[in-house]
């Protein structure tokens, strides 16, 4: 099956394929000039692994990929043929597939040197890069970053904070014993001020959609995480954003809106159906845009860093993200949102697969449509596997959807 088309609304967005195509060209490079890779979970120290000269792959990011290429049904088959079932986290099911198929889409991923996984998402990660682990006969490194509760500030406690700042500095030790090469600090600072530049950016540009019409759509936003997750800590990632950024305020300015009349805004939580990107253009088609997906806004990528302080940032912003708190400060943080953004209406990505973010995301969209009376639509489908898309049933739900919109305009 080929990938259907999904609108793009900016120029600069439209550069990502061929900064996607060049990384994975760069990986197998680098690779070959006996470069050291680390496969990694998704939220992940990426400005470390730059600043060490670690070369940094993601495997999510390879298997939403290959789900946005219309091929992540061939590589589960392989894993469900090898045992590893259904229910699995279609991520990790895929990712297991590209293993044992040898997948070459782009490239396919160069064998690891280290695996580095943090505990700040899900225990997914630690089981699955357990199994790589095994398959590669290669070193794991678990980053244990404890779930918790946040004070006024947003800050995290002392404890935590002091605990997961030790497991960099033993990170480090091990990258330094895989490299043989030291930490410089020179390096490191300039890869945290370039990652906090990225950061200020990707901020930027996620407030510009505060403003009616919002400039970018949620699909330009989506793939252009890919940025941000990569390449973070290098003149690429700035480089790409300021484009994007620099794009986005003209549109503002110029009052361009992704579509011609907008009338619904929305909230999109989780990830995305990577397998069907072009849901969002049938709720754009209906003048419904996504002003906020709370994968990519909710603190999980672009928090500032400090040079100053670079270890103590970036343990900062994997003990803060959206989904390493307590419940009454998502509650917090999501009613901010919701007020700022001026969201009309709530969709909740119910994923088949993950029953770590289905149990949460469930629990705020009820919340919000009990005490802000906001129209809520859940979505039943996966984020990679496109068997658990029922087109007839999911059109119905979104229909029935905007005519509640509708009403209570
Ligand atoms: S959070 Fe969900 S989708 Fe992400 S790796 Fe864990 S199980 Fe998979």
């Amino acid at each position: 099956m080929t990938a259907p088309k999904t609108s793009k609304a900016l120029k600069s967005s439209q550069k990502l394929s061929q900064l996607v195509k060049k990384y994975y060209k760069d990986i197998h490079e680098a690779k070959a000039q006996g470069k050291k890779i680390v496969w990694s979970s998704g939220i992940a120290p990426v400005e470390l692994f730059h600043a060490m000269d670690l070369v940094p792959v993601f495997p999510e990011n390879y298997a939403a990929a290959c789900a946005v290429k219309q091929i992540s049904q061939d590589l589960q088959y392989y894993a469900e043929k090898a045992g590893y079932i259904s229910d699995l986290c279609s991520y990790f099911r895929s990712d297991i597939g590209h293993v044992l198929s040898n997948c070459t889409y782009l490239g396919g991923l160069p064998k690891p040197d280290l695996l580095v996984a943090s505990r700040n998402l899900c225990t997914t990660h630690v089981k699955w890069f357990e199994v790589l682990s095994r398959y590669f006969n290669c070193p794991l490194f678990v980053w244990d970053l404890p779930f918790g509760t946040l004070n006024k500030k947003f800050a995290p406690e002392f404890h935590r904070l002091e605990y997961a700042i030790s497991q960099l500095h033993e990170l480090i030790k091990v990258i330094e014993n895989i490299t043989h090469c030291e930490l410089n600090t020179w390096r490191l600072q300039e890869a945290i001020f370039l990652g906090d530049e990225a950061a200020r950016l990707w901020i930027e540009i996620n407030e510009s959609r505060k403003n009616r019409p919002a400039p970018i759509s949620c699909t330009d936003m989506l793939g252009n995480l890919f940025v941000l997750v990569t390449l973070s800590g290098t003149p690429i990632a700035v480089e790409f954003l300021r484009e994007v950024a620099k794009e986005v305020n003209n549109r503002v300015s110029n009052k361009i809106g992704i579509v011609s009349q907008e009338r619904f805004r929305l909230l999109w939580d989780v990830m995305p159906l990577w397998h069907h990107m072009e849901l969002f253009d049938r709720f754009q088609s209906a003048g419904a845009v996504f002003v906020v997906e709370l994968y990519n806004y909710g603190r999980v990528w672009g928090q500032r860093l400090d040079c100053a302080q670079p270890l103590e940032s970036l343990a900062k912003r994997h003990l803060t993200h959206m989904f390493n708190i307590d419940m009454d400060s998502r509650v917090k943080l999501l009613r901010e949102i919701l007020r700022e953004f001026q969201i009309d209406g709530y969709v909740n990505h119910v994923i088949r697969s993950c029953n770590v973010l289905n149990g949460s995301t469930l629990h705020l969209a009820n919340k919000m449509k009990k005490e802000l009376g906001i129209p809520t639509l859940t979505l039943e489908s996966d984020h990679c596997d496109s068997r658990a898309f029922a087109p007839a049933m999911i059109e119905n739900r979104i229909q029935a959807f905007l005519e509640l919109l509708e009403a209570n305009q």
